[in-house]
Formats: structure tokens, C-alpha cells, sequence
């Protein structure tokens, strides 16, 4: 008889846990896993799915406008927000028990319930109480969204938890933030008609990307009539007869319906019982691990947003995958965590694969061309945005080590674009491809003339 209840214990049913259970059973393995709130975890129930529902529901509102230039009569357009949560709510819902069905059908043990460590081989199923003995115990907690330091007032505001579930429509709102979510619900409710404010401490929006895609962005939203709020900081949220008064740290006081506090995520190690297991958490309370995501005691692994590596789905699920091909594969596999692309779901779109102007010249001599054009839809639409497009050459060997791009389908784009910059294509490979005619991304393998830096863009 074995000495374990199970193979592999899973804490936690989002995108890095149920990879990596599904895979693991596949290998043979008796695998459990433990959900706390609802299986598929943040991507599915609220994140990168619902999130983007929003997006292309917010989208409309141009293709209305941009309709008349191609002769189209749209009569005023009215936008239900309940219907719209009511539609997603209803999709999320299928997909949660398609990722259910598809755990069963491998075989996994669903548990629903918090689940905590108690040594290197037991965990503990809260609702239970029951203890289970385990080979393995991979940790997939995810992560939270905070605000730090707290500020008075704070818990009047409301995170990406809870702004898929809003009862009423804000017909005004302040978003705190700059980054990969403060930038895609400010688009999202800006799109879907609220008067957006989008406060942020620093200059610049989307802090780490290509200062060409911060301001090109941060130039964008403006004209779309986003209010851009930098260099301040929220000190204290009040509730008001008509909502809320949200003081900045200029003196100034917001009137608005809601706050969106957007400022990052933390690992879910609180009360995880690591420390019974001699894991020490680090200064973001992520989980240290190896290459093969494999934490200081032996028999327990951790993969996606609890590590706190790189905080994308697809990025969880690798590590997933690989984490069963390493233990239960007898595959040893790495991830690599270099070069990964991504695309912000900002409106207009964001697309990024490698690196910035600005790191990539940290590391040698660099050739860049860059392009900005009206795309062709806006001639007749008369929309004023400019598509926006950059290649970052290492001037030695001719590698592409960074592509940046703003505009409609960018996330698209940068997914195929990914794979020849993966490969290690240079911009030879780029020329030599023939162009798709008429489309945006063609420019991508027509810019020939390099970007003369008249004024070396500051490094940092
Ligand atoms: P999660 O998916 O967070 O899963 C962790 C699960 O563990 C959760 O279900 C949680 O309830 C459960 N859990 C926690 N503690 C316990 C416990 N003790 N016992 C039992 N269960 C527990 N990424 C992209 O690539 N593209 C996007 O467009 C994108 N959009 C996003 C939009 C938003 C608003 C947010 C918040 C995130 C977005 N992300 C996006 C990031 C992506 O959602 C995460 O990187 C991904 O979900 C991480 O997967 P994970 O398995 O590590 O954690
Ligand atoms: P990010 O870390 O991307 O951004 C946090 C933002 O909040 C930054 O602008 C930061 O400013 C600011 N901030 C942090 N602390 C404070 C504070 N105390 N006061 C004021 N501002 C503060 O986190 P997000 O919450 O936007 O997203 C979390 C992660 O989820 C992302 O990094 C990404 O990995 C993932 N994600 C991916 C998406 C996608 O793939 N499309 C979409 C959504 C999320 P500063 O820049 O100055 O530090």
C-alpha cells in the first residue's frame, strides 16, 4: 500500500493548477485538487475572459461612429450594462464547468474548499478538515489585488473583483493606476460612455514598455477624452451625497460613482501553512522556486502568479504543463521566461514582444525603425488615430529583438509576429517576406529605413 493518499495534491484551480493536474493525471498520476472559490481562477472567472468580453463591448461605439463615413445610417445607439454582465455572467459560467468536465474527465479529484499546507506531504482540505497525504503538493494559489500602504477610505473603492459584478453602470469613474489593468478598464468605461479620470503617480502610463507605446498610448487616451491625472497620488476616499469624493494629493476633490483601485497584485501566501514546510516567502510574498519550479522542500512545487515570475495566463499554464512533464513525465522541462509575448487589451491595442528601446540599447548597439500611419479604415471613417509600429535590430548580428506596436489588432498581430522573433528572425528574414496587401501589420516587413535618434532617448 502507498504510503500517500495521492500522487499530487493541486492547491488551487486556475490557469497553472488545472494544467498541471490534468497533465499529471494523464502521466497516471492520483492527483486532488482544492478550488476556494470557483474553478478556472482569475483568467476565467475574472480576469483575461470576462475582461475581454468587456473590451468588445466597448468597442462598438467606434464602429457605430465610424460607420457613416461608409455611408451607413446608425440610429443613436443605447448601451444596457446588465445585459451585458448578464451575457457574460452566463458564458463564465459555461466555461467553469467545461473546465470542471474536463478535470473530471481526466480523472482529477475535485475538492471544493480551501486547501493549506500542513508539512512537506500533508495538506489540509479546510471544509473538512480532513487531512491528505501527498507525494507531491504543487501550489497554484494565483494572486489579489491590493492597494499599499492602505489609505482612509480605501475600502469604499472597489478592484478588479469586484467591477464585473457591478449592480449599476458608473456613469463616473476614477481608475488608480497605470498599469496592464487601470489602462484596460479605463479604455473599457471609456468606450462604454462613463467619464473616465485615470490617476496615476507617475509621468507616464504603463511603466516597463517602450517609452514610444507609454506615450503613444498616454497620447491616445487623451484624444479619446480619458482624463489623465499624473504625478498625483490618492489620499483619501469620502462617501458623498452623490457618490464619492475622492481627494487627490494636489488638494483636488473627484465627484465620481466609483473608484477603481488598480495599483498590482499580491501572491496568495497568506496562511498557506508554507512556513511548516520550511518555505519562506519572499518580499512580495511570492514563492521562491527553481527553473522547474520546484520550492525549497522537495516535495512541494509552485507555478503561475504565486511565484510571481511573469503574471500571464499562458505563462501559468507552461509552468503547469512543465511542472507535470518534469515529475510525473520523467521529462525534465524548463520554461523559458525571456521572451514572452503580450498584448495589453487597451483601445486602441497594444502588442509586445521583446525588448524596449531603451533595455535593448542598455545591452549593445541597436538599428530601430519605427512607423506611424493613419490606418486605411480611418480615411473614410475620419477617425484621428495613427497605428504605431517599432523594430528593434541588434545592429551586430541583424536579430529582431523587440517588436512594439499600437492598433487595432495588435494582440493579434504580435501573436504570429511572435513566433518568427522566437524563432530568432532577423530583419532580413522581415524584408524578404512578402507583404500582405492592404493590411496594417504589412508595414512590419516594409519599414527600410532606419529611425535616425536625433536625441538619444534617455536610458533608465
Ligand atoms: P489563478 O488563475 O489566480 O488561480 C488561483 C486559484 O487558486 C484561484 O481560483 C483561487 O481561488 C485559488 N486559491 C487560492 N488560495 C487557495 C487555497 N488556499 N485553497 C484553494 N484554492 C485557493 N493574463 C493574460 O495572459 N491575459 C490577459 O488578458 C489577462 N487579463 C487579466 C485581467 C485581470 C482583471 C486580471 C486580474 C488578470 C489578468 N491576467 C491576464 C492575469 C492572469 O489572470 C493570471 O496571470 C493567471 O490567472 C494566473 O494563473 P494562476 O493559476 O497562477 O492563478
Ligand atoms: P501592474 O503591476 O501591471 O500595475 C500596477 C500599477 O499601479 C502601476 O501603474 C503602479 O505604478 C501603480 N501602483 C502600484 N502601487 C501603487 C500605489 N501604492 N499607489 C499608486 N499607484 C500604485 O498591476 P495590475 O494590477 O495592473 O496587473 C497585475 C498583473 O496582471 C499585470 O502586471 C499582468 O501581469 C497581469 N495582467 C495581464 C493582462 C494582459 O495580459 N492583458 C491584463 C491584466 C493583468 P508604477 O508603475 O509607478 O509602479
Amino acid at each position: 500500500m502507498s504510503a500517500y493518499d495521492v500522487d499530487l495534491f493541486v492547491i488551487g484551480g486556475g490557469s497553472g493548477g488545472v494544467r498541471a493536474a490534468r497533465i499529471a493525471a494523464g502521466y497516471g498520476a492520483r492527483v486532488m485538487l482544492a478550488e476556494e472559490y470557483r474553478m478556472g481562477g482569475t483568467c476565467v472567472i475574472r480576469g483575461c475572459v470576462p475582461k475581454k468580453l468587456l473590451v468588445y463591448a466597448s468597442r462598438f461605439g467606434d464602429e457605430f461612429e465610424d460607420a457613416a463615413g461608409f455611408g451607413w445610417t446608425v440610429p443613436p445607439a443605447r448601451f444596457d450594462w446588465a445585459t451585458l454582465i448578464r451575457n457574460k455572467d452566463a458564458e463564465i459560467a459555461r466555461l467553469e464547468n467545461v473546465y470542471r468536465w474536463n478535470l473530471a474527465t481526466a480523472g482529477v479529484e475535485i475538492v471544493d474548499s480551501r486547501a493549506v499546507v500542513e508539512d512537506a506531504h500533508t495538506v489540509q482540505v479546510v471544509k473538512s478538515g480532513a487531512r491528505v497525504r501527498a507525494r507531491y503538493i504543487l501550489v497554484a494559489t494565483g494572486a489579489y489585488p491590493t492597494l499599499e500602504p492602505p489609505i482612509p477610505g480605501g475600502e469604499l473603492g472597489i478592484t478588479s473583483n469586484e467591477v464585473f459584478q457591478l449592480e449599476r453602470f458608473p456613469e463616473r469613474i476614477l481608475v488608480i493606476g497605470a498599469g496592464y489593468i487601470a489602462v484596460e478598464f479605463a479604455g473599457i468605461f471609456c468606450g462604454l460612455g462613463s467619464e473616465v479620470t485615470l490617476l496615476h503617480r507617475g509621468d507616464r502610463l504603463l511603466r516597463g514598455f517602450d517609452e514610444d507605446i507609454r506615450t503613444g498610448l498616454g497620447e491616445a487616451y487623451a484624444r479619446r477624452g480619458i482624463d489623465l491625472k499624473l504625478n498625483r497620488t490618492l489620499e483619501k476616499l469620502e462617501r458623498a451625497s452623490d457618490g464619492i469624493a475622492a481627494t487627490l494629493s494636489d488638494g483636488s476633490v473627484l465627484a465620481v460613482d466609483q473608484v477603481l483601485v488598480a495599483t498590482g497584485r499580491r501572491p496568495n501566501t497568506k496562511a498557506l501553512g508554507l512556513e511548516t514546510a520550511g518555505i519562506e516567502v519572499d518580499r512580495a510574498a511570492a514563492i521562491p522556486v527553481d527553473g522547474y519550479s520546484q520550492t525549497l522542500a522537495p516535495s512541494i512545487y509552485a507555478v503561475g502568479d504565486v511565484t510571481n515570475r511573469a503574471n500571464l495566463t499562458p505563462v501559468a499554464i507552461r509552468e503547469g504543463h512543465a511542472f507535470a512533464d518534469t515529475v510525473f513525465g520523467n521529462r525534465p522541462t524548463m520554461v523559458e521566461h525571456s521572451l514572452i509575448p503580450t498584448a495589453v487589451f487597451s483601445t486602441p491595442e497594444i502588442g509586445v514582444i521583446g525588448l524596449s528601446e531603451a533595455t535593448a540599447r542598455l545591452r549593445g548597439e541597436v538599428t530601430i525603425y519605427k512607423t506611424s500611419f493613419r490606418a486605411m479604415k480611418a480615411t473614410l471613417s475620419g477617425r484621428d488615430e495613427r497605428v504605431f509600429m517599432k523594430l528593434i535590430v541588434d545592429a551586430a548580428s541583424d536579430k529582431v529583438l523587440g517588436v512594439h506596436m499600437i492598433g487595432e489588432g495588435a494582440g493579434e498581430i504580435i501573436q504570429a509576429v511572435g513566433i518568427a522573433v522566437t524563432m530568432g528572425a532577423t530583419k532580413a528574414d522581415f524584408d524578404r517576406t512578402v507583404a500582405v496587401h492592404p493590411t496594417a501589420s504589412e508595414e512590419l516587413v516594409t519599414m527600410r529605413t532606419p529611425f535616425v535618434v536625433k536625441h538619444p532617448q534617455a536610458v533608465g
